[in-house]
């Protein structure tokens, strides 16, 4: 992992939201507003390029093979498979232009998009947009003369994702797609506003952070927990900035239990289809001046080891962030 300095101010604006809303053409719309101030985040992927389609521009457009070796050499910050095809962001594309202060804008899907914030929770900016009402999604996939069976399948992923809307620090309805743009043009306006406050605190030496986050690991072991003695915590680290999230997750393992972590562990391969080690849940209390986020990871071990201080609890007993008991008793019966 490339360390990433404190002063890095590049921004990186995520368009997310179900497909079909308009993010590409909302994306365009933009572009072609904000002149070089802005450029779209060519993400590496193994789809055919399209006409009108230029090679590094839209996409980085890949083999199979050189996605795989991207992939083991670490080169892509996530990955994820799209309607068939692979698609992964370029990790020092995205770190060149913190580092440098430029400004990105993608259209990422949204397990990658969430993921890419929880790297870089200063210069991501998520903007979910959605459809005035999901039947103009289905009017529309009708008027393309898509299947009513794959419209149907379409429409449950959609629903899935409109839950993440709330993860993400901007709404758009793209009802209208001028009146869409120029909201999202404000928002990258704002963006730029407060980054010059930012760049006034940095000369007075004031802190920058008002974002913090911390990632809490709750070991399982059948269907116990392990938590402090006495007390319904778990082990917990600080997410600093240029640290993986995931890394965070093993020292807060390796730190309080002392204990031998597998970073793979964390990774749930045959769990979850997600190559990109996704927190489990995610809690963010905005009060006035500071964000602070809470992503949980559990990590399933193989031995009931108990380090000193610590004791197992039911999972059915112990404090656990909503969804989560849920999440780990589907994880427990398909051991
Ligand atoms: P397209 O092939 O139309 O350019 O992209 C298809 C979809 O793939 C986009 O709508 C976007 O949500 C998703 N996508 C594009 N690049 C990436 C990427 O690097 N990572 C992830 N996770 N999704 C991507």
């Amino acid at each position: 992992m490339t360390g990433i300095p404190q002063h890095f101010l590049g921004l990186l604006f995520l368009l997310v939201g179900p497909p079909g809303v308009g993010k590409n053409s909302l994306m365009k719309a933009v572009l072609a507003r904000s002149g070089h101030q802005i450029r779209q985040l060519p993400t590496a992927t193994t789809r055919p390029i399209r006409p009108g389609e230029k090679q590094g521009r839209e996409h980085l457009f890949v083999t199979r093979d050189e996605f795989e070796t991207m992939i083991a050499r670490d080169a892509l910050l996530e990955h994820q498979v799209v309607h068939g095809h692979l698609y992964g962001i370029p990790r020092m594309t995205v770190e060149g232009a913190m580092g440098a202060g430029e400004d990105l804008i993608a259209d990422i899907e949204v397990f990658g998009a969430t993921y890419t914030r929880s790297c870089y929770p200063n210069n991501t900016i998520l903007i979910f947009i959605k459809p005035p009402a999901l039947d103009v999604l289905r009017t529309r996939m009708q008027a393309r003369g898509e299947p009513p069976e794959e419209i149907e399948k379409r429409l449950c992923r959609v629903e899935m994702e409109m839950q993440y809307a709330p993860l993400c620090d901007y709404l758009i309805t793209n009802d209208d797609i001028n009146q869409a743009a120029d909201q999202l043009h404000a928002i990258i306006l704002s963006a730029y506003s407060r980054r010059d406050l930012e760049k006034l605190r940095m000369q007075r030496h004031l802190p920058r952070h008002r974002q913090t986050a911390v990632v809490t690991v709750i070991p399982v072991y059948n269907d116990e927990v392990l938590q402090l003695q006495g007390d319904s915590r778990f082990p917990t680290g600080s997410v600093t900035d240029g640290r993986l999230v995931v890394d965070a997750a093993r020292s807060a393992l390796v730190d309080n239990l002392g204990i031998e972590v597998d970073r793979a562990n964390l990774r749930y391969a045959s769990w979850s289809t997600s190559p990109a080690t996704l927190p489990e849940a995610m809690d963010s209390l905005p009060p006035e001046f500071f964000q602070h986020t809470t992503l949980y990871y559990f990590y399933p071990l193989s031995h009931r080891i108990t380090p000193p201080g610590w004791e197992w609890v039911p999972v059915t007993q112990a404090t656990l962030p909503e969804g989560f008991r849920e999440t780990l008793v589907a994880f427990h019966q398909q051991l």
